[in-house]
């Protein structure tokens, strides 16, 4: 009589860039989006910055392109998600409402690493991002 003995399963392969989904006219799908973001921090932890020697690259036309660390010290509300390989907005995703218009930052997280530091500098000014702001130093 043999014991069936399982074989491991190779493991998902995470490195998929397949799932990274950097559409922005998912607006209607509001159901998967709770999903994975278990990675990313919450009003005990504060925000998720993990700081990696190389984080995933995506391809912009003939050129590659990630996420850096330094860019945590350039926003202080940035987090980054490595199952997702985006960044995020820690102060709107803890405090914001989910249609603000900045859901690319909230829900699908931002890769276009190319046009990060316009588009940063951009939402931080925005004022759903600062409304946000005050309800987290009104909070801590
Ligand atoms: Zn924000």
């Amino acid at each position: 009589m043999f014991s069936i003995f399982k074989k491991r399963k190779p493991k998902a392969d995470i490195d998929d860039p397949g799932m990274v989904d950097i559409s922005t006219n998912s607006t209607t799908h509001t159901s998967d989006t709770t999903l994975d973001l278990a990675d990313l921090g919450n009003k005990d932890s504060g925000p998720c910055r993990p700081i990696l020697t190389e984080y995933k690259k995506i391809k912009f036309g003939t050129q590659q392109r990630s996420f850096r660390s330094q860019w945590y010290n350039e926003c202080d509300w940035l987090e980054y998600s490595v199952q997702r390989n985006a960044a995020f907005c820690f102060v709107c995703r803890t405090f914001g409402s989910e249609n603000s218009g900045e859901n690319i930052w909230i829900k699908s997280g931002f890769n276009n690493w190319q046009k990060f530091l316009v588009k940063s500098k951009k939402h931080s000014s925005t004022s759903t991002h600062l409304t946000n702001l005050c309800y987290l130093n009104s909070c801590y």
